[in-house]
């Protein structure tokens, strides 16, 4: 299994430190186009997603997502709504209307992270793409060189990558649970709820554990991913 932060063909692999060109503004042709692809979003990408749009969980994952099942890992999944138009829900004449919020898979483009289980080592391997072939993207191939770290840092990536990480192990340990519970809708409802709509699972939790779930959003996720994994191992033991 490999989960990456940007469902589309993701390009090919680039090395730590080989540079890129890229460059994305308004003045181009293509501006908007490429928002007219699936965004899959992360727990972390809401936890932001949700402040800044003033709702809780459940009001964003209603208004502004589309849910639905891997058909082969039976992992749930969630992905911004598109208009009519077919393009992002979020995507306004000037822009994105929640550009310093948007989520981990609009800000990584065009580079893709993808992460593998690594086999027998039990590591985790961690390896970018580059999209070099979107025919629409004008900005592919020009304008000023990065390297990965240095377009991470530009695009405000880091607390993205430390969260996503976190999460990962998630629909990882979900894999290894057989295919006749991990496609039992009755878990993947479970599962979608804890994992996404988590503001209203932490409600019901904290009614039956010892504390309200940490504000920092890192240490959520933490404490949600630690939480999940036990009710996927409780649930492999049934
Ligand atoms: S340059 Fe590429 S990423 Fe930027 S708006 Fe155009 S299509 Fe989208
Ligand atoms: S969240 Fe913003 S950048 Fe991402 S696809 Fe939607 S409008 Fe485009």
């Amino acid at each position: 299994m490999s989960w990456h932060e940007n469902v589309e063909d993701f390009g090919e692999e680039i090395e730590p430190g080989a540079t890129f060109r890229f460059e994305c503004h308004p003045g181009l042709s293509c501006f908007g186009m490429c928002c007219a692809t699936e965004i899959t979003i992360t727990p972390y990408d809401i936890a932001r997603l949700r402040r800044h749009l003033g709702i809780d969980t459940h009001g964003f994952l209603s208004t502004y997502c589309q849910a639905f099942v891997d058909s082969l890992t039976g992992f749930p999944s969630v992905v911004l709504k598109h208009n009519e138009d077919g393009r992002c829900i979020f995507l306004q004449n000037h822009g994105c209307d929640i550009y310093e919020s948007r989520p981990s898979c609009c800000r990584n483009y065009p580079l893709s992270k993808v992460i593998g289980d690594g086999g027998k080592s039990g590591q985790r391997l961690t390896t970018y793409y580059l999209q070099r072939r979107v025919s629409y993207c004008k900005g592919l191939g020009r304008g000023p060189e990065w390297t990965i770290d240095t377009y991470c840092e530009q695009n405000g990536l880091w607390p993205y990558q430390k969260a996503n990480d976190i999460f990962i192990e998630i629909p990882f340990t979900y894999e290894t649970l057989p295919f006749s519970i991990r496609h039992d809708k009755e878990v993947q409802s479970m599962i979608y709820q804890a994992v996404f709509d988590f503001d209203r699972f932490f409600e019901k939790y904290a009614r039956r554990g010892p504390s309200a779930p940490p504000e920092d959003d890192h240490d959520m996720i933490a404490v949600l991913t630690r939480i999940v994994l036990n009710l996927i191992n409780r649930t492999a033991g049934l």
